[in-house]
C-alpha cells in the first residue's frame, strides 16, 4: 500500500472527484493500493503471518525495453534485520525497492518472500506485510487525522498520537489550533518537506508492517530530526525488517548488511567494517562524504582541505 508517494502520481487525476468525500477513505486506500502495471495471479497465495524474509535472485529489470536499470541483482534480507542500500544517484536503489514491493515485476529472475514468488502472492497479503515510504508523500484534501489513518481500521487515537510522536510530528500537529482535525489543503502544499516526510513515517508506522521499505526518508529533515528518526529505526529494528535507501552513510554504519549499488548492479555487500576493508566504491563514497581519506586499517588518515 504505502507507496502513497509512488501511487500518488497515478491517482492525482482522480482527486477532484474525491475532494470533500471523507466517506470514501476506504476507497482511497483501494486506489492507492492499485498496481496497474502488475497483474494479480488468478489464484493468489496468502503469505504466512510471520515474515520469512525477502530475496531477489538474479533480477534484471528495465522501465523500457532498451535499457536495464537492474542487472543480475541478488540479495537476501533476513527477518528482523536492518539493511541499507547505498550507491551513487541513478544506480538503481529506488528501483530495487519498487521491485521488493512489487510495483513492477522483474524481466528476469525472481523476487520472493520465503518460498512465495511475489507474482503468485495476493496483493492484499503483500500490502499488509510490506510498506514502502518514498520521498513524495501523498496528502489528501482531508484532515490530518484522516491523512494519517486512511482506511486503517482498528487504530486508536492513542496509537495515532504515539506514531506521530515517534515520527516527531506530534508536537507540530498539536501546535495547530485544530490539532489533528486541521484540514490539509492543496495536497499539503503549506507543509514543509520535512513535515510531509514525518507524516509519511507516522502513517507507515500505523500500519505496523513487518517489512518497512524506506526511500531517502530523512533527506528533507534537519540534522536533529534526522537523528531522532534514526534513533526510532534503531528502536524498532529487530521487531521489523527495515530496508533503507539512503545517501547518508553515517546512518548505515550499524546496518546488518549494506548493499552497494552501481549502474544497476550490486558491486559490494557486507557490514560497514567489511566494506571499508574492500577498498572499493563504499570506501570512496565514505571518504568523499566525510572529507577525509581512510588508511588501510580504517583509521582517519589525511584530511582534504
Ligand atoms: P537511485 O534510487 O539509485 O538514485 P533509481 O532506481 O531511481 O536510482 O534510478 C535508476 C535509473 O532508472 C536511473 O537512470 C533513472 O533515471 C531510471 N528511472 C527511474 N525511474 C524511472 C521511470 N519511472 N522510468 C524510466 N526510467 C526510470
Ligand atoms: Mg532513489
Amino acid at each position: 500500500f504505502m507507496s502513497v508517494g509512488q501511487a500518488g502520481s497515478n491517482v492525482s487525476f482522480l482527486l477532484p472527484n474525491l475532494i470533500d468525500s471523507r466517506i470514501s477513505f476506504r476507497r482511497i486506500g483501494e486506489i492507492l493500493e492499485q498496481q496497474p502495471d502488475v497483474p494479480e495471479a488468478a489464484q493468489p497465495a496468502e503469505l504466512p503471518a510471520t515474515f520469512a524474509g525477502i530475496r531477489m535472485e538474479r533480477v534484471s529489470f528495465g522501465y523500457t525495453e532498451d535499457n536495464l536499470q537492474l542487472k543480475d541483482v541478488s540479495l537476501h534480507i533476513k527477518p528482523g534485520t536492518y539493511v541499507a542500500f547505498v550507491g551513487p544517484s541513478g544506480s538503481g536503489k529506488s528501483t530495487a525497492l519498487q521491485l521488493l514491493s512489487r510495483f513492477y515485476d522483474p524481466k528476469d529472475g525472481i523476487v520472493a518472500i520465503g518460498e512465495h514468488d511475489l507474482r503468485t502472492v495476493s496483493e492484499f497479503s503483500l500490502r499488509s506485510l510490506a510498506t514502502l515510504v518514498t520521498q513524495e508523500t501523498f496528502l489528501f484534501h482531508a484532515t490530518i487525522r484522516d491523512n494519517l489513518l486512511l482506511d486503517n481500521k482498528g487504530v486508536t487515537e492513542a496509537d495515532m498520537i504515539e506514531a506521530a510522536k515517534q515520527a516527531r510530528i506530534h508536537d507540530i500537529i498539536a501546535g495547530w489550533p485544530e490539532g489533528y482535525d486541521t484540514w490539509i489543503h492543496h495536497e499539503g502544499g503549506s507543509l514543509s518537506g520535512g513535515e510531509r516526510q514525518r507524516i509519511a513515517i507516522a502513517r507507515a508506522l500505523l500500519r505496523r508492517p513487518q517489512l518497512l521499505l524506506l526511500d531517502e526518508v530523512t533527506s528533507a529533515l534537519d540534522p536533529a530530526t534526522e537523528a531522532d528518526i534514526n534513533q526510532l529505526l534503531r528502536r524498532i529494528r529487530g521487531h521489523r525488517t527495515i530496508v533503507s535507501v539512503t545517501h547518508r552513510l553515517a546512518s548505515v554504519v550499524d546496518a546488518d548488511t549494506i548493499y552497494v549499488f552501481q549502474d544497476g548492479r550490486i558491486v559490494e555487500s557486507g557490514a560497514h567494517p567489511e566494506l571499508l576493508q574492500l577498498q572499493g566504491l563504499y570506501k570512496s563514497l565514505w571518504e568523499k562524504q566525510h572529507g577525509f581519506h581512510l588508511s588501510e586499517d580504517g583509521r582517519r588518515a589525511t584530511v582534504d582541505v
